[in-house]
């Protein structure tokens, strides 16, 4: 039976509370002799911070280094307003996607169809949608230099942000895209501005070439980000996997995301290269909320980003695609049979907590898995 070690950093606020509903679920999957998970838990953020003064230890980073994969909760909250910038809560997963060389960010944008009525587009554009934004993580306009605010002679000030790519780095999200695709519906859009920039034209390029020489099985269409973000809103079911750089990515994820409802129900994951001896790859999986202060601690957290979020675990580090899905149609089975947490509440719908949602999609995951 296969074996993985993860570490949980389940951090402040609600990923606390969120985190126990997967340990549950991880305990499941021990007991029923899927696979054997060997898990090891630290601290990260405020929590961090309080014990050891840092956001992250150099102890839990090595932990993180030797995981097969990291399920991280959420940091961060008021109490930690004042922290110094260089250890503030954030910091902690910072330096987990910097020491990690998680380049490549996975938000799945899925509707459940007991959730379409929520979305703000209309139902049959969004009922059954399953779009995966791979996002560029590591470079791009947020981190090249020059970036700087500087007063000119005449007193007016001039900021510059700078955008770089170069070969490799386009190279190897666009093979990560390629490959998702092939799990999934077979086709990639590559969203960039090659007619006004020059990292665009540069990015259409080797996206081009990596298709021909890596990936020709795979559909692959280019488009304008501005148009992709327009077809988002307009017909988003065309879309299977949708590769972009870290501007674009960051704001087509959460145009996309919008489309499914609820910050409690998305997951996302964030992949490192592929080591070429193990075949392994380092990888960090994580819900899109943050730590929700004002309902912290109080049983009321929507659990499904995160348990959705081990989900993507199953499937991207655990070649579990099986157990993944059962993961996935448990989420939906709950929600077909009207269990709502606040986040979510409709009317008629049964309303529950945080433990009882947890609880729900357990007992449907024994059902599903006989
Ligand atoms: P947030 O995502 O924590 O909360 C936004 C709103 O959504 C709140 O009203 C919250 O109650 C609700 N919400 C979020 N997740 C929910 C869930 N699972 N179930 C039910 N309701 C949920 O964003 P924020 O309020 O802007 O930030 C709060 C703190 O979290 C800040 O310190 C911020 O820096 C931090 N943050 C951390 C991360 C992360 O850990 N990756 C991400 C975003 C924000």
């Amino acid at each position: 039976m296969a074996t993985f070690n993860l570490l949980l950093l389940p951090g402040d606020g609600i990923g606390v509370e969120t985190m126990v509903e997967v340990e549950r679920i991880i305990d499941f999957f021990n007991r029923s002799g899927r696979a054997t998970f060997n898990t090891q838990s630290d601290l990260v953020g405020g929590a961090a911070y309080d014990a050891h003064g840092v956001a992250i230890t150099d102890a839990a980073m090595d932990k993180a280094q030797k995981a097969d994969a990291v399920i991280f909760g959420s940091v961060g909250g008021p109490k930690w307003a004042d922290v110094p910038y260089a250890v503030r809560p954030e910091a902690g997963l910072l330096r987990l996607r910097k020491d990690l060389g998680l380049f490549a960010n996975l938000r799945p944008a899925i509707c459940y169809p007991a959730l379409a009525d929520a979305s703000s587009l209309k139902r049959e554009l969004v009922e059954g949608l399953d779009i995966m934004i791979v996002r560029e993580l590591t470079g791009g306009v947020y981190f090249c230099e020059p970036k700087e605010i500087v007063t000119l002679e005449n007193g007016e000030k001039r900021a510059i942000d700078t955008q770089i790519y170069t070969t490799s780095e386009i190279e190897r999200i666009a093979k990560a895209a390629f490959d998702l695709a092939r799990k999934r519906g077979n086709k990639v859009h590559s969203a960039e501005k090659h007619n006004v920039m020059r990292t665009g034209v540069l990015w259409k390029e080797v996206v081009t070439e990596v298709h021909r020489s890596y990936a020709p099985d795979v559909q692959l269409e280019h488009i304008l980000a501005d148009n992709c973000a327009m077809q988002l809103v307009r017909n988003p079911k065309q879309f299977d996997v949708i590769v972009t750089d870290n501007l674009f990515g960051d704001v087509l994820s959460d145009e996309a995301a919008m489309a499914t409802g609820s910050l409690g129900m998305l997951p996302s994951a964030s992949l490192g290269a592929v080591d070429a001896t193990t075949g392994k790859r380092k990888a960090l999986y994580e819900p899109v909320h943050g730590s929700a202060p004002d309902i912290a601690g109080k049983g009321l957290a929507n659990p499904i980003a995160t348990i959705a979020s081990f989900g993507m675990a199953l499937r991207y580090s655990c070649d579990m695609g099986a157990e993944a899905d059962l993961v996935d149609q448990a989420i939906a089975g709950v929600l077909a049979a009207g269990y709502r947490t606040g986040d979510i509440m409709q009317s008629g719908m049964k309303q529950v907590g945080t433990a009882e949602m947890g609880g729900a999609i357990l007992d449907e995951l024994k059902k599903l898995a006989g």
